[in-house]
């Protein structure tokens, strides 16, 4: 990091701040010229705020050089990682398709719609139980029983489960879930956060509706942070000033992840655009892009949906959206899980 001092600054107020950074036990390089005098500040600087720094009277002006996660970063950890979930490897070249609705909605739609999304070709399960949704008096999700509903479709079918967490007092319920999803309207609640980063269960991180790049991948620093290694990342659409579609897909949000990152990155096409008939060119963008998976809406009958319904594939959709997915994929050499 390096601290650009304001001219003429008072020695004695120099001092102090170089000894705060001292204390903190980092290294200095101080270096005055003619017009400006700058401090170029050694060590682990994860730990400082520039806009703390700035607090001081004699600085200008502070420029970050490293970024400040340290253990989701690709430099400390070039090798990609490698999830292992219910015997499906994540990540590196290993491809994942996580299907189903965005609600669970009954033990009938959820076993049928699993057993479907299985045949087609789709390594875990995805379903609602606590929905976050804008209107209080939408449908808000069947919580706890959902979940049961969703335990039950796992045992009938096999397939591991990924469903949504709303609240770290929820965390018990979550007890035999495979992935716990942090929901895109969540990903800077630092509470939950913090309480998934206590848990061992592997968590699917979702990108905030207008978080940085920086921003996100400091959130997943803070499950790192506690503890907890097990972390993919989502790229689930970012709001711009486009309204023809729900939200916009950051396809550049999957390279930037690679590189800067050694997390696994999947793509949610169906939040992404929130109309069904851009699932299909979006999942092939996101094979292109260097995506680890996709996690893709599907609903028995998606006109009675009680919860995005205009952006999920019926039945046959799916099917057709997933062999067009594992040929891509294959193309691209990935290898498509479950083996
Ligand atoms: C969902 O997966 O159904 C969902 C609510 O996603 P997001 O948090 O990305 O909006
Ligand atoms: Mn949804």
């Amino acid at each position: 990091m390096i601290v650009v001092l304001k001219q003429n600054s008072d020695k004695e107020h120099v001092d102090r701040l170089m000894q705060h950074f001292m204390d903190m036990g980092l290294k200095i390089n101080y270096s005055e010229g003619d017009n400006t005098t700058i401090l170029g500040l050694m060590g682990d600087t994860t730990k400082l705020d520039e806009r703390d720094i700035m607090a001081y009277d004699v600085v200008e002006r502070v420029q970050r050089v490293t970024e400040p996660f340290k253990a989701v970063n690709r430099k400390f950890h070039p090798e990609d990682t490698i999830l292992e979930v219910a015997g499906r490897k994540i990540g590196a070249g290993y491809f994942n398709v996580m299907a189903g609705p965005c609600s669970v909605e009954s033990e009938e739609q959820i076993v049928m719609v699993a057993e479907a999304v299985k045949k087609a070709g789709a390594s875990f399960l995805r379903g609602g139980a606590f929905k976050p949704r804008t209107s209080p008096y939408s449908f808000q999700g069947l919580e706890a029983e959902g979940l049961k509903l969703l335990l039950e479709a796992k045992r009938q079918t096999g397939l591991p489960i990924v469903t949504e967490i709303m609240s770290e007092k929820h965390i018990d319920l979550f007890a035999d879930v495979d992935i716990i999803q942090l929901g895109a309207r969540n990903m800077q609640n630092f509470m939950l956060l913090k309480e998934l980063g206590r848990s061992n269960k592997p968590i699917l991180l979702k990108r905030g509706l207008s978080a940085t790049m920086e921003e996100f991948l400091m959130a997943a620093e803070y499950i790192f942070a506690g503890g907890n290694t097990n972390v993919i990342l989502c790229e689930r659409g970012i709001r711009t000033f486009e309204n023809l579609i729900r939200n916009n897909l950051d396809i550049s949000a999957v390279p930037l992840v690679k590189m800067f990152s050694h997390l696994p990155i999947i793509i949610d096409p169906s939040h992404a655009a929130g109309r069904r008939d851009m699932v299909q060119p979006l999942s092939r963008a996101a094979i292109a892009a260097g995506a680890d998976g996709l996690i893709i809406e599907v609903h028995n009958d998606p006109k009675n949906a009680l919860c995005d319904g205009a952006q999920s594939l019926d039945i046959p959709q799916f099917e057709a959206t997933m062999a067009d997915i594992r040929r891509r994929a294959e193309f691209e050499g990935r290898e498509m899980m479950p083996q």
